[in-house]
Order: structure tokens, then C-alpha cells, then sequence
């Protein structure tokens, strides 16, 4: 689909492509962000979101002042739009960010919902960012052409800082860092059906939930999953809570434990830019009577990130117990 505006010769450069090809194939990009339908071709390259057809069919009836739409597969890309995606990082940090404050028994759409479903959906989450902080609304101008609607940020933040125009970076001045959490695995979980249980994470800081995937009828689950969350700069204690999963009634709690984040984040602040520093321990957190550390947690320059690996005994439960990997990405101010 050659595109029909000739007087616009897009070319990308072959190490783009190549970059824009990984990013699609990464999992959180391999599901459709808004409806989770298999195998997306399309992005809107402002929001920076991999979506299916159909719900690419939505986000061009906004306009373009909201989502710019772009076949992977058909389009020729530019390099100023490769590269405003992997600002964004993809879906799941996409998401991270629209879906904020999308509640936590709300259901999203799926691959075979309706048209009007997911319209209301996409218009709900992107045009009028009802799930967004609210402090993190952009007042979309129509006359801007393209990608001011966005956030950027990624694993490369300062890269994608200092590819921003102030409008653009009008709504991130409040968030101070992204914050990954592995949630590893769980050990001797509490029983809450018959026999077992099918336990799933719920991490919440502020007014952001992010959750795990439900793993059935295991007390000792694997999950491996990588959650993020946006950190602001009055941030309080993440918290952390064990659920079981029941169709029937509402989940039971197994279990939580608050999270101090301060120990990280201020000796990586202390420290400054990991890249420049070699393996070392920069920070602590220590196992005290009144937190769930189940031993002292240090904080790592690993490979030029900073990270920091805890057990915690969960509180207010029988028995059981959470294995975590925190990585602290630091969004620089300027
Ligand atoms: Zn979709």
C-alpha cells in the first residue's frame, strides 16, 4: 500500500526496521493491547500500541489528532515513527500508563467482542483517558498533525527525553522513575478451595493496580511475569497482595506485604546514572519485626541497572511467602 501521499517519501533506515520488527515480536506485543485478539499488524504510532485490525477500524475513526494508524506489514514507516514507538516500549508499558486506572474487575474486550464494545472501549481509554491519572490528562490539540498525544518513556529513557517537544512532555513532569517488579514465585501458599488454590498477584501503588495472571491450583506457583508501574514523586509503600482466583464468588485474600521502596530509590538516586557504574551493592533494606522481609534485601548495580531481589513472608495469613526482582528505572528531570 504504497500510501497516497507521494509528496511524502518515507524511508526508514534498515537497523529501524530490524528494531521495529523486535519490538513487534516481543510478548506483550504479540496480543492486540485493547481487545488482546492474537498477532496485531497495525500500531498507532503516537499512542504506540500494537492493535488488530479491528480495533485499528476504531482508533481511525478518532483522527489522527488521537491515533495515527500505520500497518506493520503494508506501510512504509519513517524513521521519526519506528522510532517514536520504541519510545513508547509497546503495549505493556502503553497500557501501564491508559489503563492505570482501569478497575480492577472491569473486562476488557477480547478478539470476539462487538464493534460497539470495543469502540467504546478504545474511545473511553484513548479520547477521553477515563482510566489515565488524572493529573496525566494531555489536552489533545486538533490541530497538531501527529504523535502529540503520547507519553514516552521506555528502557532508554533518556534517549526518549530528549526526543520530546515540551508539549509532549507536558503530562510525564510528575512521575519520578518506572518501577518493573518480577513477580517470581510463591511459596506454600494458603488453601482456599477444597484442596488447593489458584493464586494471583495484585501490586498496588497509589491509585495503580497491576495484576499477574491466575495460575490453577497450585500453592506453589511459578509466575515469572513482569509487572510495571509508574512511580510519582510522593510515592508511598508499594503494596503487594496474594488473591485466589474463584469464578463462583468473590476472590479471597492470601496473604500481603507492604513493599518500602525507599531504600532503592534513593541510593540509586544517590548514585546516579547506573550505566556509568560497575557491579556493586549501592543500598539495603533491612528484615526488621515490622516488615516482611524474610532477610535483608540489598540494592545492586547489576550490568548498569539497579535491582534489588526480595523474599517476603506475607502477613495476615496462614503461611506463604513471595519471591520478587525489582528493577528501578529513573526518569531524568530536566
Ligand atoms: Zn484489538
Amino acid at each position: 500500500m504504497m500510501s497516497n501521499n507521494s509528496e511524502h517519501e518515507k524511508k526508514s533506515s534498515p537497523g529501524n526496521l530490524k528494531k521495529l520488527k523486535e519490538l513487534l515480536h516481543r510478548s506483550d506485543n504479540r496480543i492486540c493491547a485493547d481487545c488482546s485478539a492474537l498477532d496485531p499488524k497495525w500500531a498507532s504510532v503516537n499512542i504506540g500500541v500494537f492493535i488488530c485490525v479491528k480495533c485499528c477500524g476504531v482508533h481511525r475513526s478518532l483522527g489522527t489528532h488521537i491515533s495515527k494508524v500505520l500497518s506493520v506489514t503494508l506501510d512504509e514507516w519513517s524513521d521519526e515513527e519506528i522510532v517514536s514507538m520504541i519510545e513508547v516500549g509497546g503495549n505493556s508499558y502503553a497500557n501501564s500508563i491508559y489503563e492505570a486506572f482501569l478497575p480492577l474487575d472491569f473486562t476488557k474486550p477480547t478478539a470476539n467482542s462487538s464493534h460497539e464494545e470495543r469502540a467504546k472501549f478504545i474511545r473511553s481509554k484513548y479520547e477521553f483517558q477515563d482510566f489515565l491519572k488524572p493529573s496525566l490528562r494531555i489536552v489533545s490539540s486538533k490541530s497538531s498533525s501527529s504523535s502529540k498525544n503520547s507519553f514516552r518513556s521506555s528502557d532508554s529513557v533518556k534517549e526518549s527525553y530528549s526526543g520530546l517537544d515540551s508539549n509532549s512532555s507536558a503530562g510525564m513532569v510528575e512521575f519520578i522513575g518506572i518501577l518493573k517488579v518480577k513477580v517470581i514465585r510463591g511459596r506454600s501458599l494458603a488453601v482456599r478451595d477444597m484442596l488447593s488454590s489458584d493464586p494471583y498477584v495484585v501490586l498496588t501503588l497509589g491509585k495503580q493496580k497491576a495484576k499477574t495472571s491466575v495460575i490453577k491450583s497450585n500453592l506453589n506457583p511459578v509466575w515469572n511475569e513482569e509487572l510495571k508501574l509508574s512511580v510519582p514523586q510522593h510515592y508511598g509503600p508499594l503494596k503487594l497482595q496474594v488473591f485466589d482466583h474463584d469464578l463462583l464468588s468473590a476472590d479471597d485474600i492470601m496473604g500481603e506485604a507492604e513493599i518500602d521502596l525507599q531504600p532503592m530509590i534513593t541510593s540509586a538516586m544517590a548514585f546516579g546514572d547506573p550505566d556509568s557504574l560497575s557491579d556493586m551493592q549501592i543500598g539495603r533494606w533491612l528484615k526488621s519485626h515490622d516488615n516482611a522481609l524474610m532477610q535483608d534485601s540489598s540494592v545492586r548495580i547489576v550490568d548498569g541497572k539497579v535491582k534489588q531481589e526480595m523474599s517476603l513472608k506475607l502477613q495476615h495469613v496462614e503461611s506463604g511467602e513471595i519471591e520478587l526482582e525489582l528493577e528501578w528505572i529513573a526518569l531524568v528531570n530536566e
